[in-house]
C-alpha cells in the first residue's frame, strides 16, 4: 500500500475547519517564552486519542509525540525517522488587528504566526495517525516553546527530542508562514540555508550625567549611541559582501528621563541576521573590535566607554 497524494489532500481539506479553529483558539490565548501551559493543553487535546507516544518537557512546556510506523521493512533499529517541528510561542506585542479571534492577553500576540505552525503540526499529526499502517518508519512531532530568543530548541534537544524515536532522525522539517513575501498558497524552499542565523547585539554606552545646559562638564552617552547606530549601518554596507547577506536592525535605543538632563548611560539593542558561518564570525569580530571591548573605534570617544554583549 502506498500513500495516495489525492486522498491525502482531500483528507487535509476535510481537517481544515478543525485546524483553523485550533489556530484561532491559540491566537486568542498567546503565551510567551518557555512556559506555555495553555498552549500545551490545547496540543495535548488535539493529540488525544491518537496513537502517539507523548513526552512532556521538564524545563519547558514542550510536547514530543512519536508515531510508530506500521509498515516497517527495515529492522526496528534501522527504520527511517523523520522529525516535524512546529514552534508555539507568541511575541510581546499588543494586538491591534481587530480580527474576531484577537488576543485576549494584554501585551502578547501571535504576531509571528506560531499559532499557525502549532495548528499545522496538529493537522499533520491527525493525517499521519490515520496512515500509521502505511508508514515505513517513525515520525517525531516536536512542539517547541521558546523560539523567540529563548533557546527552546536547545532545551528540547538537551531533554532528548532527537532520541525520542530511539534513534536520530534522518531528516527534520520546519516550516514558517509569511504574510507579505509570497502570494497565498505558495510553498517556497531552496538548497542551502533558507533562513538566517539570528543574534542579538546589546550595547551599553556609559558616560557621566550632567545638566543639559553644560554638556562640556558631562560625558554625553546619547551622542555616542547615535553615532554607533549610524556606524553599524555603515559597517554592514562597507565591510560585508552583499552576495552573502547581513542584516542589522536596531530595535531599542534608550536613554535619559528628562530633556534637560544628560543621562549616565544609553542602551542599544539590535538584531543581527547572517546566512553563513563566516559572516557570523566576521560580524562577531567586527562588533567586538568596534565596541571598545578591545579598542574603541566606531565611536572613537575619549569621553565614554561602551560594553557590548553579542547573543
Ligand atoms: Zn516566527
Amino acid at each position: 500500500m502506498t500513500l495516495s497524494p489525492d486522498t491525502l489532500l482531500e483528507d487535509a481539506r476535510s481537517l481544515s475547519g478543525d485546524i483553523a479553529d485550533l489556530r484561532h483558539r491559540l491566537h486568542r490565548e498567546p503565551e510567551l517564552g518557555l512556559d506555555l501551559p495553555r498552549t500545551q493543553e490545547k496540543v495535548l487535546q488535539a493529540l488525544d486519542g491518537r496513537p502517539y507516544e507523548i513526552t512532556l518537557g521538564t524545563d519547558t512546556t514542550s510536547v514530543t509525540a512519536v508515531l510508530r510506523g506500521g509498515a516497517r521493512r527495515a529492522a526496528a533499529g534501522d527504520a527511517p525517522v523523520v522529525l516535524l517541528r512546529g514552534d508555539m510561542d507568541a511575541l510581546p506585542v499588543q494586538e491591534a488587528t481587530g480580527v474576531p479571534f484577537s488576543s485576549e492577553v494584554d501585551g502578547a500576540m501571535h504576531a509571528c504566526g506560531h499559532d499557525l505552525h502549532t495548528a499545522m503540526l496538529a493537522g499533520a499529526a491527525a493525517l499521519l495517525a490515520e496512515r500509521r499502517s502505511e508508514l515505513p518508519g517513525d515520525v517525531v512531532l516536536m512542539f517547541q516553546p521558546g523560539e523567540e530568543g529563548h533557546d527552546g530548541a536547545g532545551v528540547m534537544i538537551r531533554e532528548g527530542v532527537l532520541d525520542a524515536a530511539g534513534r536520530k532522525p534522518d531528516a527534520a522539517y520546519g516550516i514558517h508562514v509569511v504574510s507579505s513575501l509570497l502570494p497565498t498558497g505558495i510553498l517556497a524552499s531552496r538548497g542551502g540555508p533558507l533562513m538566517s542565523a539570528s543574534d542579538g547585539l546589546l550595547v551599553t554606552v556609559r558616560g557621566a550625567g550632567g545638566h543639559g545646559s553644560s554638556p562640556h562638564s558631562a560625558k554625553d552617552p546619547v551622542t555616542v549611541a547615535a553615532e554607533i547606530v549610524t556606524q553599524l549601518q555603515v559597517m554592514v554596507t562597507r565591510q560585508f559582501d552583499m552576495f552573502d547577506p547581513v542584516v542589522l536592525s536596531v530595535g531599542v535605543l534608550r536613554a535619559g528621563t528628562q530633556r534637560n538632563i544628560i543621562p549616565e548611560t544609553a542602551r542599544i539593542e539590535a538584531t543581527v541576521r547572517t546566512y553563513s558561518a563566516a559572516s557570523r564570525d566576521r560580524m562577531t569580530e567586527a562588533l567586538r573590535d568596534s565596541s571598545g571591548t578591545s579598542r574603541p573605534r566606531t565611536a572613537s570617544r575619549r569621553t565614554s566607554s561602551t560594553s557590548t554583549n553579542i547573543r
